[in-house]
């Protein structure tokens, strides 16, 4: 018998992030299109934690990493709560893919200056 019988269902997830799953049509959120700004700032703080900046919107803390072969991903930001998707996380990808930005493989304990092939964020050929 617990005193407090609704609290349990309302924690918040704990523990590491999850694998980052792309949204369907994910090339076509406001999230990736802002994603995509000039004004923006990407500065890494630990081996998988990035400090964000896109326009003049804050900064995030986004966890961003290659861990157990998945790239995992974390952001403190409401997008992301909601909707585990955000401009911030999608930013990190924009700047990964494109070999402007050094992501850490926890495993290996080496950087990676590109997704590695077998990374794949899109699920074609499920249909
Ligand atoms: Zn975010």
């Amino acid at each position: 018998m617990s005193a407090f019988p609704d609290v349990v269902d309302k924690q918040p997830q704990l523990g590491g992030p999850d694998a980052l799953t792309f949204p369907a049509d994910w090339t076509l959120t406001t999230s990736w299109r802002r994603a995509q700004t000039r004004d923006s700032k990407a500065n890494p703080l630990t081996d998988a934690e990035f400090m964000v900046r896109l326009e003049d919107r804050g900064i995030h803390r986004v966890t961003f990493a290659v861990d157990g072969g998945e790239l995992v991903a974390d952001c403190d930001c409401q997008g992301w709560h909601f909707h585990e998707w955000c401009a911030h996380v999608a930013h990190l990808w924009w700047k990964w893919s494109r070999g402007r930005l050094v992501v850490h493989d926890l495993d290996a304990d080496r950087p990676r200056e590109m997704p590695p092939a077998w990374l794949t964020v899109d699920r074609e050929g499920e249909c």
